[in-house]
């Protein structure tokens, strides 16, 4: 009969630890071997500085030794990854510090949950065992308070709870009495020797050697050397039975638990979570209410030009292209003649326009004077509201009479007066009022349509726009729409018969239409831009304020890892939290851009919401979320427990 040699439950052969401090290092452990067997109560004491806790973070697996063998139930620690060493302080330990290391804005009970959580146990479950543990510790009726409201020997005792949680073989305690009152020291050793008469094997570090008396076996440390051994009970070399896997976290749970963690810890800082979503409120209203309004704004141009009527061509001068200018003498009355003979042509009128002076008593406005043809009316679809437009005759007559567009209308006779029969001047001319128009509104060109005086175009040439009798353009009314384009084709092939060069364009509604949209188009886009700029600014407020946030809980994340948390349990948890910040803020920006919508839309301007820009700035936003907070989260999810957990 040959029994394999038991394997103990720790075994540390010829381990140093090594720390580089400036030029020099410092060996903090210098070749130390120590075997635990299952079952055992050891103390580790030496002076403070001896090496305890290092010795101690190497045998939690917190930390990396520099150079030796250490290997937990036969297994060797130095070929385990990181997930796998999560596993061990998880499953195999239960850590008990001298600081307690409890969570600060979480209660007894979800401190003592949280190993469990990290080891995938159901809600139900984790919470009953919690809630044991803490009754057995004399703690049932603190189970909701936080650690700032417990006592120290209470919060130790939590932290115990906490240690048990998975059920772990083996107790890691670093100087679990060193900031207690003898009273409640003496309470943590009592409990620590229950734990150990349960079968439990406890590893137990103190300077204080009363303390240490408690264990079976104490080993003195000193300058990270081991300077010898009491044995006040002999150890018999009992193998222990591996811990039973609990299993981890589920990436649903995980994500679960994250999203509370995350609403946990945005609700505690509270005023730096409203300075942050207030960066991605701006920047998510920006995008709605601009786009709204660049789509509004739109709208009503393309209204505009398509209430001036489908039916309309207009004959202008100057190349295609070209934006035409006064100076461009090309269309003359007699092509307007010519046009207005041709098939399918309701109406075609020439318009000559010039801005001029017109003065009634002392009152003097600038306008623009329309000199135009007898159809202009049924052309343009304008309807007169008092008096009468000019005939046929008026204009072979160069009658000197004048029809005024509203604006001048109310600026030339502000009181009301009914401005039928009154002379106006015009240039020294006078000229009788015989008819004003009903209100058009603005143009596309966001000109004021109101704001003209319409005269025949013969009386303008004869006497008020000089020598050359060029005109502005031509309007053509056609009678079947259908037939647009023949029209448009038949009035190009007449003027370049007469022209013999392409010094004129034909523009109708689609084509000026299509110009107004592209140049809408480009203003909504400007305005995305700007838009998009002001997420992005808000997007590197999240990043900022999530490094900041994970700098200040580099010591949460340590507490996370010790207890078992895993690379991916840290990332995914600051990962959600930066998205929730940004999807409530991409939420409460989305209100808040129709907000403002609505007070524009009512303050008077055109604002057409559509659903695709309040979509895409929330998902922008939740993208910048995962973006920007991905660089905190790793940089935290990538620490080591041991340098997460000594910072302040
Ligand atoms: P103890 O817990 O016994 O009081 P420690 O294990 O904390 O002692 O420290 C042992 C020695 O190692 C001390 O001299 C300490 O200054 C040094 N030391 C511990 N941690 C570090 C570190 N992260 N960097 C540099 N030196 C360290
Ligand atoms: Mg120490």
């Amino acid at each position: 009969m040959s029994d394999p040699a038991p394997i103990p439950l720790l075994d540390i052969q010829n381990v140093s630890r090594i720390f580089a401090s400036g030029d020099s290092e410092i060996r903090a452990l210098d070749d130390v071997s120590i075997t635990v067997w299952s079952g055992e109560f050891i103390a580790i004491m030496g002076q403070s500085g001896s090496g305890k806790s290092t010795l101690m973070n190497i045998i939690g697996c917190l930390d990396r030794m520099s150079s030796g063998s250490y290997h937990v139930l036969g297994q060797d620690v130095s070929t385990m990854d990181a997930d796998r060493l999560a596993q061990l302080r998880r499953e195999t330990f239960g850590f008990v510090f001298q600081r307690y290391n409890l969570l600060a804005t979480e209660s007894a009970i979800s401190n003592v949950e949280i190993p469990a959580i990290y080891a995938g146990t159901d809600f139900n479950h984790r919470f009953s065992r919690a809630k044991e543990l803490l009754t057995r510790l004399g703690l049932d009726n603190r189970m909701d308070h936080r650690p700032p409201q417990l006592s120290g020997g209470q919060q130790q005792r939590v932290a115990i709870a906490r240690a048990l949680m998975n059920n772990p073989p083996l107790i890691l305690a670093d100087e679990p009495t060193g900031a207690l009152d003898s009273k409640s020291g003496a309470d943590v050793m009592a409990l620590l020797h229950e734990l150990h008469s349960e079968g439990r094997t406890i590893v137990l570090i103190t300077h204080d050697e009363k303390v240490a008396s408690n264990a079976e076996r104490i080993i003195h440390i000193m300058d990270g050397k081991i300077s010898g051994e009491t044995i006040i009970h002999e150890a018999r070399p009992v193998e222990a039975d591996a811990p039973a896997h609990k299993g981890t976290i589920s990436f649903a749970g995980s994500a679960r638990e994250a999203l509370h963690m995350a609403l946990k810890s945005l609700r505690v800082n509270i005023f730096r979570t409203s300075l942050t979503l207030l960066g991605i409120i701006i920047g998510v209203a920006a995008v709605v209410t601009m786009l709204a309004v660049g789509n509004g704004s739109k709208q009503k141009v393309l209204n505009q030009i398509s209430a001036m009527g489908t039916n309309l061509l207009m004959v202008l001068p100057g190349a295609p292209g070209i934006r035409p200018t006064g100076d461009v003498a090309t269309l003359t009355i007699e092509e307007a003649d010519l046009i207005k003979i041709m098939p399918n042509v309701e109406a075609a009128v020439p318009v000559r326009t010039s801005r001029m002076t017109v003065r009634y008593k002392d009152i003097d406005v600038q306008t623009v004077i329309q000199g135009v043809g007898q159809d202009f009316l049924i052309a343009k679809d304008w309807r007169i509201t008092k008096g009468q437009f000019f005939s046929d005759k008026d204009v072979r007559s160069y009658a000197p009479v004048v029809v005024l567009g509203k604006t001048v209308e109310s600026n030339l006779f502000p009181d009301g007066e009914n401005p039928i029969g009154k002379f106006i001047i015009l240039q020294n001319i006078p000229m009788q009022v015989i008819g004003a128009l009903a209100v058009k509104g603005a143009s596309a060109n966001g000109n004021d349509q109101d704001d003209t005086v319409v005269i025949p175009y013969s009386t303008g040439f004869e006497r008020l726009f000089g020598q050359r009798r060029y005109l502005s353009n031509v309007t053509v009314k056609v009678a079947d729409v259908t037939q647009i384009e023949n029209t448009q084709n038949a009035i190009y092939s007449l003027l370049m018969r007469r022209h013999k060069v392409e010094d004129f364009n034909i523009r109708n509604m689609a084509s000026i239409m299509q110009t107004a949209t592209d140049t809408q188009n480009t203003l909504t886009l400007l305005l995305g831009v700007v838009a998009a700029i002001s997420l992005i600014v808000g997007g590197i407020g999240v990043m900022n304020i999530m490094l900041v946030s994970v700098t200040e809980r580099t010591r949460e994340i340590g507490i996370r890892m010790a207890t078992g948390a895993r690379r991916e349990d840290i990332l995914l948890q600051f990962n959600i939290e930066s998205v929730v910040v940004c999807a409530i803020g991409g939420m409460l920006g989305v209100i808040t851009g129709f907000v403002f919508g609505f007070i524009l839309h009512f303050s008077g301007m055109q604002v057409i919401f559509t659903p695709w820009p309040a979509l895409l700035a929330f998902t922008c936003a939740c993208g910048t979320g995962t973006i920007f907070g991905y660089l905190p989260a790793s940089k935290a999810a990538n620490m080591d427990p041991v340098v997460a957990l000594a910072s302040e």
